[in-house]
């Protein structure tokens, strides 16, 4: 019967996280490939979800969410950015950040309608676009230093552009968009009259001092940007698929919408338990980018000293680093044989390019593990480094 897939999916096989995962399952070496951490988030954030679960909390949530989350959003953006949100009309708890990518493209677009992204960019990006019909334009970003460039991201944008799909501080770069960054995008989104979603699922996990800037609190901007987070990366609870979107309450209506038919609702027990990590005080916040950024230089510093070129992060759990000096000439093929030549695995950043000339012998690796297993890991590719 050949491939049943539709054709808009074909192309969109395995992703490569699950990919990459499974390869270091069955060769047991370090998986620095997806990121999740090693080690488990907030000890009152875990009794929580047990207790809302002993205490009943067992069965479908509110669609839009528990109020107690709905709240502690709303309360979070105020208290981080000086954002008014209306916890009542402007929020919706998702499955995960990923979920709420899905409702909102595929509410906001039409077949034919196109998306203007950055790349590289994060794997759903691609395939929530080209199930919704829409028509994906990028703009690269180009390796070490990941900048803008005005003249490819102004060409991206056209009379069909209906929003604009940011992710900042940025997965795989590291990147961090600085404040003229936002306000160029910002500007060319007023001027196509296009949403702004802005994936912020990495926003407190920023190194040196760097500042994470939500584009809904650039001026002019908060009626047309949709905000998209997650406690995944925030709160080490990757599994648990608590994200969440905020934006002008008819932008929240239509994600509800087609929400309701993705999942209706899920996480029930863990929505508590969010509600309370959101609320963990700014010693626990600074915590967790402190422990990070130390791991961030354990694995940019390995990487250098084995002869890598590295552009090191401000932001997220992911540095890429140009794997040409221990042989890559393709990243994908690399990626591949890499757990048999040293027993590491990392991820080919051509897989999240149309341009694949841009990332040819990039491989991104993830440090949000424990300082061994980074260790071990850096010792592993100095290894090779040196043959
Ligand atoms: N966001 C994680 C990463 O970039 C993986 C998530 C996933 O496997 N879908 O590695």
């Amino acid at each position: 019967m050949g491939n049943p897939l539709v054709a808009r999916m074909q192309g969109f096989g395995t992703t490569i996280f699950a990919e990459m995962s499974a390869l270091a399952l069955s060769t047991g070496a370090i998986n620095l490939g997806q990121g999740f951490p090693d080690t488990d988030g907030p000890r009152e954030m875990l009794d929580a979800a047990i207790d809302a679960i002993s205490s009943g909390r067992n069965q479908y949530p509110p669609g839009a969410g528990v109020p107690e989350l709905l709240n502690a959003i709303a309360e979070h953006q105020k208290r981080f950015y000086g954002l008014r949100v209306d916890p009542a009309h402007e929020v919706l708890v998702t499955v995960g950040a990923t979920e709420a990518i899905a409702a909102v493209i595929l509410s906001l677009c039409e077949p034919g309608d196109e998306v203007v992204t950055f790349e590289p960019y994060y794997d759903s990006y691609a395939a929530t676009i080209a199930l919704a019909g829409a028509v994906r334009r990028t703009s690269a970003l180009r390796f070490p230093d990941f900048a803008v460039d005005e003249a490819s991201l102004r060409a991206a944008f056209s009379s069909r552009t209906r929003l604009v799909l940011l992710n900042s501080p940025h997965n795989p770069t590291g990147k961090v968009f600085s404040r003229a960054e936002l306000e160029l995008i910002s500007s060319l989104a007023r001027e196509h009259d296009a949403w702004v979603v802005t994936d912020e699922v990495y926003e407190h996990l920023v190194f040196d001092g760097a500042v994470h800037i939500p584009v809904a609190t650039l001026p002019g901007m908060a009626d047309r940007t949709i905000t998209i987070s997650s406690a995944g990366k925030t709160f080490s609870a990757t599994g648990w698929k608590v994200g969440w979107l905020h934006g002008p309450a008819e932008a929240v209506a239509a994600a509800r919408t087609v929400k309701q038919f993705l999942t209706y609702v899920a996480s029930g027990p863990f929505q508590p338990a969010v509600a309370l990590a959101l609320g963990l005080g700014d010693d626990a916040y600074r915590g967790f980018a402190s422990s990070l950024q130390a791991k961030r230089n354990l694995l940019c510093d390995g990487l250098s000293a084995a002869g890598l070129t590295v552009a090191r992060p401000a932001g997220t759990y992911f540095v890429i680093a140009d794997a040409a000096p221990l042989g890559a000439s393709d990243a994908l093929d690399f990626c591949r044989r890499l757990p048999d030549l040293c027993g590491v695995v990392g991820v080919p950043v051509s897989v999240f390019c149309d341009d694949q000339d841009a990332a040819r012998t990039l491989v991104r690796f993830a440090f949000c593990k424990r300082d061994d297993v980074l260790t071990e890991a850096v010792a592993r590719l100095g290894a090779l480094a040196a043959r």
